[in-house]
């Protein structure tokens, strides 16, 4: 029967860094995965050039129901350890804002990198594999039953190691290769799991706010969504399915099923205000013709139709209460997402296993 000291199953980012690790600590490592290439979920993320690390990495950025749990492990290898793997593998970077580190040319320069670490410790993957069952030994170490991926009838074989890593990543983007089996392993081994859910991920609409997106499909503009405590400046996208954009895949984070989404379309500008003053110096422009100056012109254009507002009327035909209702649902515009696109496009999942099961 094949031996080993550590088993990682899953190829993915988290995977490939532990099996580096662990194999330069002078450990004998396999890496398994089902899949037919190793970080397919890397060579998709940051839009082709994944966003690999952030310059202000730190425990209270990390959702969690243990929001300790993070604090071991950033302690004994930080941001500034990846960017000095980064630099020594000569990719080039770039920032593209707050924090945020992109690759200038593709993230399969962070897989490649990966690869690379795992080539030199030793760690030796094995793709195409799936794990059919796991059990613990009488020894602590564990069985594992093999087989090909693709060939569930064939027979499979066993496989004997000191330690496991579960490393399958969460549910989102099920066609790169997820699965549930990690959480389902963990229920197995009695660990407590908080049902995942789709995060980072955009919100679909119905009825008139759908048609509005639909419209309005490709633009984009700048604002500040709240929901739930928390807010994000940032920009929004509208898609043929609804809202996503920067903005509204942070707050995703934060949103549940039911709850209303407030838009400030004109984050850091006092629109009542700004509007009397227009109406002074323009008495004759027109609505449209103001919001177009603050938003592009396709959105402010079926923005206002959709909301009911006149879009030819001047600013001097507008009375105060008017524009404080035009200037309050600018500002805090109200829209009730019917739901997410889930994990076909998700970027992540929230929940899992519960932290404080573990120790750190
Ligand atoms: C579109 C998109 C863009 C993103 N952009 C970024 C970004 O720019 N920056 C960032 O930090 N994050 C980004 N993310 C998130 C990031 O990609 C993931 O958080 C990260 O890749 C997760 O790594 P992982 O190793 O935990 O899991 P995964 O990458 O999901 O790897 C898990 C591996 O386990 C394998 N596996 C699953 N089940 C089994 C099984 N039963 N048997 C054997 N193998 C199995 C899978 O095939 C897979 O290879 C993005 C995600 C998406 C979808």
């Amino acid at each position: 029967m094949e031996q080993t000291d550590v088993v990682i199953i899953g190829a993915g980012a988290a995977g490939l860094m532990c099996a580096a690790h662990t194999a330069r600590a002078g450990k004998q490592v396999l890496v398994l995965d089902h899949a037919n290439k190793a970080g397919k979920k890397i060579l998709m993320s940051g839009g082709g050039r994944c966003n690999f690390t952030n310059y202000y990495v730190e425990p209270n950025r990390y959702l969690s129901h243990n929001p300790h749990f993070c604090k071991s492990a950033l302690s004994q290898y930080s941001q500034w350890d990846f960017i000095g793997l980064v630099g020594e593998h000569g990719i080039p970077y770039h920032e593209k804002k707050d924090g945020q580190l992109f690759c200038d040319n593709k993230s399969s320069d962070i897989l490649n990198m990966l690869l690379s670490e795992c080539e030199q410790a030793g760690a030796r993957i094995r793709l195409s594999t799936s794990v059919r069952s796991v059990e613990q030994t009488e020894e602590g170490g564990f069985l594992l039953e093999l087989g090909a991926a693709k060939a569930p009838e064939q027979s499979g074989y066993t496989l004997k190691t000191k330690k496991l890593v579960v490393a399958t990543g969460g549910p989102s983007i099920p066609t790169l290769g997820a699965t549930g089996f990690g959480f389902q392993l963990a229920k197995d081994f009695g660990l407590k799991v908080y049902e995942p859910v789709a995060a980072l991920v955009p919100f679909t609409l119905t009825s008139q706010l759908k048609q509005l997106s639909v419209d309005l499909s490709g633009n984009a503009c700048l604002v500040e969504v709240s929901c739930n405590g928390q807010s994000f400046l940032d920009d929004m996208l509208f898609t043929h399915r609804g809202l996503s954009g920067p903005a509204m895949l942070q707050i995703s984070s934060y949103w549940k099923p039911g709850d209303t989404l407030t838009i400030d379309l004109l984050p850091g500008l006092d629109a009542a205000e700004q509007l009397r003053a227009d109406q002074h110096s323009h008495p004759k422009q027109q609505l449209k013709t103001w919001l177009s100056h603050k938003l592009n012109q396709t959105i402010a254009e079926k923005w206002l139709e959709v909301m009911g507002f006149r879009l030819d009327a001047t600013l001097a035909s507008m009375n105060g209460e008017q524009m404080d209702a035009l200037a309050k649902v600018l500002h805090e515009w109200q829209v009730k997402p019917s739901g997410t696109e889930g994990y076909r496009t998700a970027e992540v999942a929230l929940g899992g296993v519960d932290t404080n099961e573990l120790s750190s």
